[in-house]
């Protein structure tokens, strides 16, 4: 496998996180030529693309990054919206259906809606249109979200880890609750269902708002998604011990509701609920339900169907792996897919169709969170694109 290892660009200055969008689109948006399924060697056949925009973030949330000392990827070495559209068009010809924009703070990219309509043009072998889903903070949904739906954004993900203020500002760093919450209800306006809001779960933080977290959920027509938290700190802090797990978070809304499982859940991440009022045979389905991804304690990678895409132009199998698989060289046309050769453009999408494939040799069966010789990645999650 040709992997490289992590290399973060570095700036010391601040600067504008991305690069200002390109005027006129230079990428086709026809369908590639089909090529085969991504299928790596346990027979997983990938459907997801994660791309992650900008690893810079209006928040500075501690399971995540750190208060100062960010290393921000430098301008030049963070993807054009073009380069974007390429390896995303070599992706839907092999079989992506799916991408989810992330970051960082997705909405930081300047041209945020002219990624997402370039995306949604994109078709796959049959034909069909790729689904463009987004995860983020809210802030600048306000803003933006009526020119995201109407360039093709199809699902929508906003992260609410609490409800009080306070706490809110402890753990991200930015007193911007009031922000967010103007962002889910921009949201909640929008067309986009299923709506959902993901929440990290964490001891002595909001762990006695679990159930709170779902009220608001659901008064906003909104689906919450528990996440057991994962090592993926920029600080390298975290504790298994210190981390809610699925038992206890199913434990906590089982005493406001009777759970039901529903079955069926497929590559998806999110075991589902739907929540029912009252015990026994008395109990009422609300018509509303509660997910938890279980990460860490009940890992789903055997029907794990996601790659990554860092906004340096890295492929990554896992969030977990510890090697990469760089683009850059055949996007800017310095390296074939072969690793050989110079890449004139007729060529480049056939290179990087060549680099997905080797990402996917080296992607193992399972995260390894529990292996002996378990290491953390040495990019904090919002470098990686959550
Ligand atoms: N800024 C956007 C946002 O806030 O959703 C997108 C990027 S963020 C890295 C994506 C998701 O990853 C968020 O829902 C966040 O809570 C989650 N996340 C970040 N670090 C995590 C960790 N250590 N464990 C579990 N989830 C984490």
């Amino acid at each position: 496998m040709v992997a490289v290892p992590v290399t973060i660009g570095r700036r010391p200055a601040p600067a504008p996180a991305v690069p200002t969008p390109s005027a006129v689109p230079t990428v086709p948006t026809a369908p590639n030529a089909p090529s085969e399924p991504l299928t790596d060697r346990f027979g997983r056949v990938h459907r997801d693309l994660r791309i992650s925009l900008t690893d810079r973030c209006s928040l500075r949330c501690t399971y995540c990054m750190p208060e100062q000392g960010n290393e921000w990827l430098s301008r030049s070495s963070v993807l054009t919206t073009d380069e974007i559209v390429t390896v995303a068009r070599a992706a839907a010809a092999a079989g992506i259906t799916t991408f989810r924009l992330t970051g960082g703070e997705p909405l930081l990219r300047p041209d945020v809606v002219d990624v997402v309509a370039r995306l949604a043009a994109l078709r796959g072998p049959d034909g069909a249109g790729a689904q463009v889903a987004m995860t983020t903070n809210g802030i600048r949904l306000p803003e933006v979200l009526d020119a995201l739906v109407a360039a093709g954004l199809a699902r929508l993900n906003i992260s609410l880890d609490t409800l009080d203020r306070e706490k809110f500002a402890a753990l991200t760093r930015r007193d911007r609750l009031d922000d967010v919450l103007r962002g889910v209800a921009a949201a909640q306006r929008s067309g986009l269902r299923p709506l959902k809001l993901n929440a990290v779960a964490m001891r002595g933080v909001n762990d006695g708002e679990l159930v709170d977290l779902v009220e608001f959920a659901v008064a906003h027509d909104a689906q919450l998604r528990f996440i057991e938290q994962m090592p993926l700190d920029a600080g390298h802090t975290w504790d298994r011990s210190a981390m809610v797990t699925r038992e206890e978070i199913l434990a906590s809304l089982e005493r406001r509701w009777t759970l039901r499982p529903i079955p069926g859940r497929g590559g998806a991440p999110a075991e589902r609920w739907r929540l029912l009022e009252g015990r026994g045979e008395a109990a009422r389905d609300t018509g509303h339900t509660v997910g938890v991804i279980a990460s860490v304690t009940a890992p789903f990678c055997g029907a794990c169907d996601r790659l990554r895409l860092t906004a340096d132009g890295q492929l990554r199998s896992c969030l977990f792996a510890t090697d990469e698989t760089d683009l850059v060289g055949v996007l800017r046309g310095t390296v074939g897919g072969d690793g050989s050769s110079r890449t004139p453009d007729g060529e480049r999408q056939a290179a990087v169709d060549a680099r997905l494939r080797v990402c996917l040799a080296g992607k193992r069966a399972g995260h390894g969170i529990d292996d002996p010789g378990f290491l953390q990645p040495a990019r904090g999650m919002n470098a990686i694109g959550g």
